[in-house]
C-alpha cells in the first residue's frame, strides 16, 4: 500500500493502482538448487500448493509454459552467496518473533461477510502472526483494526472514515473482481497509523474479490497483509513528521525513499509471512521473476551489473524521476534492505524505523542509525541485487 495520504498539501497519484497492481506476469525456470515437482502442470506464475514451511509454486514463461518448483533444504555451506546473504537475512527477521502473550498490540478486526470463508481463519491468522513480530517494536499499546473487505463492500468502504482515503484506487479492481478477472490478486486496503475524527491507531487491512479462491491466488498475496500491517509500524514513528505535512511525493520521499517504504516493508513481511527459509526463497524466485522477461517493466532491463544497479538505485529515489520508480522499488528495495538486514543485522535496521521520530531526512537517518551513507547503503547492496534478479532470470530461461 502507498502512502502518500498524511497531509493536505500531499497530491494524489494515479500510479498508486500501478503500485499495488503489478505484472500480471509470466515465467519459468530451471535451477540446479531447486526441484521440480512433476505431478501436474501449473497455470500462472506464483500460483502455489503444498503445506506452509514446504511450499511449491509456478514459474511460468514467456513462452506459455510453467513449472512447479520448490527449495529443498541444504547446509549453509551449500548455498550460494545469494542465498547466504537471504539466510542470515531471514534469520535476523525472525529474532522479531514473540512466543509468549503480545504486550503491545491490541486488534480489532473488521471483516466483511462477503469474504471468502477459506480466507477469514487465513487473514486473521496472518494478522496474528506478523503481531508476534510487530509486537516488540511498538513501546506502548497500540490498538490496530483490522479490515478484511471485498468489492461488495464498495459502499462501506466509501463512507469509512479510515477506508474511504484511498478509495478510488479501488474501482479498477473492484471492476474487474466484478467480472471474474484478476482475482489471483489482494490489495492493501489500509496502511497507516494515524489521527481520524481525534482517535490516533493503527489501520491494517486488504480487500480481495469475493469470488477468489485460495486454489487460485499468487504466493505474493500471501505477504500482502504483513506488508500492510508493516506500515504501521513504520508511520508510528513518522507520526509527528507527518503532521507538519509534505511538499509533494518528492519531498516526502527524501524523509522515506521508496525503498525504505515499500521496498523494507517487503522485506520484513516476506521473512515474517514464509514459515520457512525455504519458502522465503521461493517467494522471492516467484516475485522477481515476474520482473523478468517479456513483460518486465524497462527500469529492470539496466540491472546488467553492479555498478548499474547503483545508478538504478539512486534513479528510484524519487517518483518523478522515471514512472516506473515506485513499482521497481518493492523489487529492489525488498533486495537491499535485506542486504542491510544481513550485514548490520536486525537491531540497525530497528534503528531505522524508530529513527523515523527524529523528522531527519533518511540520509540522514542511516547515518546515525547504521553509520553509513546512502552512498553505502547503494553500493553495498547492488551486487546483492544484481544477484537476486540474475537468480530469478536463470530460474525462468527455459531448457
Ligand atoms: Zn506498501
Amino acid at each position: 500500500m502507498n502512502s502518500y495520504r498524511y497531509n493536505l498539501r500531499v497530491f494524489k497519484s494515479p500510479l498508486l493502482i500501478l503500485s499495488l497492481s503489478v505484472v500480471v506476469a509470466l515465467g519459468l525456470m530451471s535451477n540446479p538448487a531447486i526441484a521440480n515437482t512433476k505431478d501436474s502442470h501449473c497455470r500462472f506464475n506464483g500460483e502455489f500448493k503444498g503445506k506452509e514451511g514446504q511450499l511449491s509454486a509456478c514459474i511460468w514463461s514467456d513462452v506459455g509454459k510453467g513449472k512447479w518448483i520448490k527449495f529443498t533444504k541444504r547446509n549453509y555451506a551449500s548455498l550460494s552467496t545469494y542465498e547466504k546473504t537471504k539466510f542470515l537475512a531471514y534469520q535476523e527477521i525472525q529474532k522479531l518473533y514473540k512466543s509468549g502473550p503480545l504486550s503491545s498490540i491490541s486488534h480489532t478486526y473488521f471483516i466483511s461477510k462477503n469474504l471468502p470463508a477459506e480466507f477469514k481463519s487465513r487473514y486473521v491468522n496472518q494478522t496474528e502472526r506478523a503481531s508476534r513480530y510487530y509486537d516488540q517494536l511498538f513501546p506502548k499499546l497500540v490498538k490496530v483494526n483490522a479490515y478484511y473487505q471485498t468489492e461488495k463492500d464498495e459502499q462501506y468502504i466509501k463512507s469509512h472514515p479510515v477506508l474511504k482515503f484511498d478509495f478510488e484506487m479501488f474501482s479498477s479492481w473492484f471492476k474487474d473482481w466484478n467480472s471474474g478477472k484478476n482475482l489471483d490478486h489482494n490489495i492493501g486496503l489500509a496502511a497507516w497509523y494515524r489521527e481520524v475524527e481525534g482517535v490516533t491507531q493503527g489501520h491494517t487491512g486488504v480487500v480481495l474479490g469475493s469470488k477468489s479462491q485460495l486454489k487460485n491466488i499468487r504466493l505474493y498475496s500471501e505477504q500482502v497483509v504483513a506488508h500492510e500491517y508493516f506500515h504501521v509500524v513504520q508511520d508510528y514513528y513518522k507520526f509527528e513528521r507527518d503532521r507538519k505535512g509534505y511538499d509533494g511525493e518528492d519531498d516526502f520521499a527524501t524523509y522515506y525513499p521508496p525503498i525504505f517504504r515499500e521496498g523494507s516493508a517487503n522485506t520484513i513481511s516476506f521473512g515474517v509471512s514464509m514459515q520457512s527459509f525455504e519458502d522465503y526463497l521461493l517467494l522471492y524466485q516467484v516475485f522477481l521473476a515476474e520482473n523478468i522477461g517479456k513483460y518486465q517493466p524497462k527500469i529492470f532491463n539496466s540491472l546488467t551489473n553492479k555498478s548499474k544497479v547503483v545508478s538504478t538505485l539512486n534513479l528510484i529515489e524519487k517518483r518523478s524521476n522515471d514512472p516506473e520508480a515506485h513499482w521497481a522499488s518493492y523489487s529492489l528495495g525488498a533486495l537491499t534492505f535485506e542486504w542491510f538486514i544481513a550485514k548490520h543485522g536486525i537491531e540497525a535496521f530497528k534503528r531505522l524505523v524508530f529513527n523515523q521520530k527524529l523528522g531527519k531526512t533518511f540520509e540522514e537517518n542511516i547515518k546515525i542509525s547504521a553509520d553509513i551513507t546512502l552512498d553505502e547503503l547503494y553500493d553495498g547492496a547492488a551486487e546483492h541485487v544484481f544477484l537476486g534478479f540474475n537468480a530469478a532470470k536463470t530460474a525462468k530461461s527455459f531448457s
